[in-house]
């Protein structure tokens, strides 16, 4: 019999007959720790997270979590709820407790008349993206192709629309969720709209959202991007240039700013390898030719040694940086949000780019400002509608041992920076040691108290605590 851990740290008393009527009522698979695929299912995208739950469910359909939940519920189980396994913070898997894994449930339905999409939560954004593209459509989504939709759309989300569009979660019609008592009801603007709000950014601690129904607007399927890179030295120049492109740059245009290690990427020549570069990614999802127009001044900056910006599909654009962030490496992130930039903070890239200790760690800056400044603070719980730009701080490398100077050098840059913070940061950054006060950070005073209010009423019993929670 498995020991499956319980909320009160205690071990369940199961019997073999509870498992198997569990077992039964299931259809997909209930893996033990002496079940073959239990390893491979019980390892997420980071690395450092190295945790083995008692029990994984890999649910087929919405049935399937309501009986999981039931399970949980009725032998006070440690949850944890798994969609694409991305987060930093490894909330996806949980130690000795039962792991709800929508991994497998990855239906997507389009309705290119009415531009709307559900999408079961186990999908990923390239699930997403593939099936909505063939109606030359997109919903607003993140920038690595492989992290799935679940956690990054209830955690708020940001990608190449966001300025257009605003987060992730602004552009959600309806979900389905199944709570913590096991109903399944549909959260929407006109039907438990407190859920839907909750939803919205305030992460996983309201119910198990089994499909989300997102808005679609017109993109591509061709538009105009790609990346542009420049040798180390040029990173202040860069990096000036990058301020006023992006200040001045309409909505359709998106860059992200990045100071790294040149990895061994066939776009970038081989003698530049191992050697410290700036890159700009830009996506222009407008008129291709007002994005060449708009992209031209960049391309003449200095002498750029790589410069793949062309007219390519959306989907391509989509996973141009999944090379970058594969499974399995060790990850470490420090994230703040910014207001404009600032001379003071390219200073502080360059230097903290300097002493970059892996080939694999990255200082990276999105560009969000846009749609999403234009509601207010208590839109939505995902709010920090101040941000101009997201700073990620993002340390990568192999070897354990070199754990403690690969995470010192991204909470020196993270303390660094600081003074450059609007003093918000995003939940979905978060590592697993952050906790009450970078939450709080994260939402606000005000909307974490109204998620308080909406966790009580929806999980009395926290039922969903293996998250960033918003009340203890
Ligand atoms: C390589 C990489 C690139 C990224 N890029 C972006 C980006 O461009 N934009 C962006 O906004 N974020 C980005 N992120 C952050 C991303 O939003 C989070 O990692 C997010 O948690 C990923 O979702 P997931 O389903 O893979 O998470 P998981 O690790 O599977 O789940 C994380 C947590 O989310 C909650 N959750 C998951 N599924 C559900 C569900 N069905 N119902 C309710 N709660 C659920 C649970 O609390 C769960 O434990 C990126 C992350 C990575 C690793």
């Amino acid at each position: 019999m498995p020991q499956l851990r319980t909320i009160d740290g205690g071990t369940a008393d199961l019997s073999p007959e509870d498992l198997q009527s569990f077992k039964t009522g299931f259809k997909g698979a209930v893996l033990g720790a002496d079940d073959p695929a239990y390893e491979e299912t019980r390892k997420i995208w980071n690395a450092m997270i190295d945790r083995r739950p008692g029990l994984i469910a890999r649910c087929t359909g919405t049935v399937d979590v309501v009986q999981a939940v039931r399970f949980a519920r009725k032998h006070k189980l440690l949850v944890s709820v798994r969609g694409g396994g991305h987060n930093i913070a490894g909330l996806a898997v949980c130690e000795g407790g039962l792991m709800i894994d929508l991994s497998a449930m990855r239906g997507v339905w389009v309705d290119p008349v009415g531009r709307t999409a559900r999408a079961q939560a186990g999908c990923t954004l390239a699930d997403v993206d593939r099936e909505t593209q063939l109606y030359g459509q997109a919903a607003v989504l993140g920038f690595v192709s492989a992290t799935g939709i679940a956690g990054l759309t209830v955690g708020g989300g940001f990608g190449y629309l966001s300025r257009r569009q605003g987060w992730t979660c602004d552009n959600l019609v309806s979900m389905e969720v199944v709570t913590a008592d096991a109903q399944v009801l549909r959260a929407c603007a006109r039907e438990n709209e407190d859920l839907f709000w909750a939803l919205r950014g305030g992460g996983g601690n309201f119910g198990i959202v089994t499909s989300f129904e997102y808005q679609l607007y017109p993109v591509g399927p061709e538009i105009l991007g790609g990346a542009i890179a420049w040798r180390g030295e040029d990173s202040r120049q860069v990096l000036q240039a990058y301020r006023e492109f992006s200040a001045a740059a309409p909505r359709e245009l998106t860059s992200v700013a990045v100071l790294r290690i040149a990895p061994p990427a066939p776009w970038l020549p081989k003698e530049i390898h191992g050697k410290p570069i700036a890159a700009l990614f830009v996506c222009h999802t407008g008129k291709v030719e007002d994005g060449e127009a708009l992209v031209a001044p960049l391309r003449k900056l200095g002498q750029p040694v790589a410069d793949i910006v062309t007219r390519r599909p959306y989907t391509q654009m989509q996973s141009l940086l999944d090379a970058t962030q594969p499974k399995g490496r060790r990850y470490y992130w420090k994230s703040h949000y910014l207001g404009a930039l600032s001379r003071e903070l390219d200073e502080l890239a360059v230097a903290h780019a300097a002493r970059i200790a892996s080939p694999h760690s990255a200082i990276v800056l999105f560009q969000i400002q846009g749609a999403l400044g234009e509601l207010g603070p208590d839109h939505s719980p995902a709010g920090n509608r101040d941000a101009h730009y997201v700073l990620n701080i993002t340390a990568s490398w192999e070897k354990p041992q070199d754990d403690a100077t690969q995470i010192q050098w991204a909470r020196d840059c993270f303390e660094a920076t600081r003074p450059c913070s609007t003093g918000g940061t995003y939940v979905n950054f978060l590592t697993e040691e952050e906790g009450a006060d970078r939450i709080a950070a994260a939402y606000g005073r005000a909307n974490l108290d109204k998620l308080a209010a909406i966790k009580r009423k929806y999980d009395p019993d926290d039922l969903f605590r293996h998250t960033k929670r918003v009340s203890v």
